[in-house]
């Protein structure tokens, strides 16, 4: 048997709580801020926490916490194995008005490193089960 983590990695505020809640319980909390443990990430580092923190309080924004992927990328390589199957999600995709990173730009950059790309809401549910559910898939097609 083996035993898989699924980590949902990014800067603090963009989502990931949600959207885990939405695939697990398919329920939606405007004021959700707790950390149900998979955001072991959040608190890794005393130097990566402070850079959160100061995102945190100016609310995480769009065009910051997609300039920040790259670092969330190098701190996989260099605290998880190898063998780590990724998948980027552009969370709150619901926010058309606001829109700062386009689809194509996050794809382009999502195709220059080589993994796959989503845009998911938490708050409409816009492929937030596919998501999780494309990230099943590749492990079990490994
Ligand atoms: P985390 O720090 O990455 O875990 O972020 P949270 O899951 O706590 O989300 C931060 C806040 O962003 C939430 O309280 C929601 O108000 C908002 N949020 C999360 N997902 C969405 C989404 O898909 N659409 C919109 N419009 N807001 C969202
Ligand atoms: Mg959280």
């Amino acid at each position: 048997d083996y035993l898989f983590k699924l980590l949902l990695i990014g800067d603090s505020g963009v989502g990931k709580s949600c959207l885990l809640l939405r695939f697990a319980d398919d329920s939606y909390i405007e004021s959700y801020i707790s950390t149900i443990g998979v955001d072991f990430w959040d608190t890794a580092g005393q130097e990566r926490f402070r850079t959160i923190t100061s995102s945190y309080y100016r609310g995480a924004h769009d065009q910051e916490s997609f300039n920040n992927v790259k670092q969330w990328l190098n701190e996989i390589d260099r605290y998880a194995s190898d063998n780590v199957n990724k998948l980027l999600v552009g969370n709150k995709c619901d926010l058309t008005a606001n829109k700062v990173v386009s689809y194509e730009t996050a794809k382009a950059f999502a195709d220059e490193i080589g993994i796959p790309f989503m845009e998911t809401s938490a708050k409409d549910s816009t492929n937030v089960e596919q998501a999780f559910m494309a990230m099943a898939a590749s492990i079990k097609d490994r």
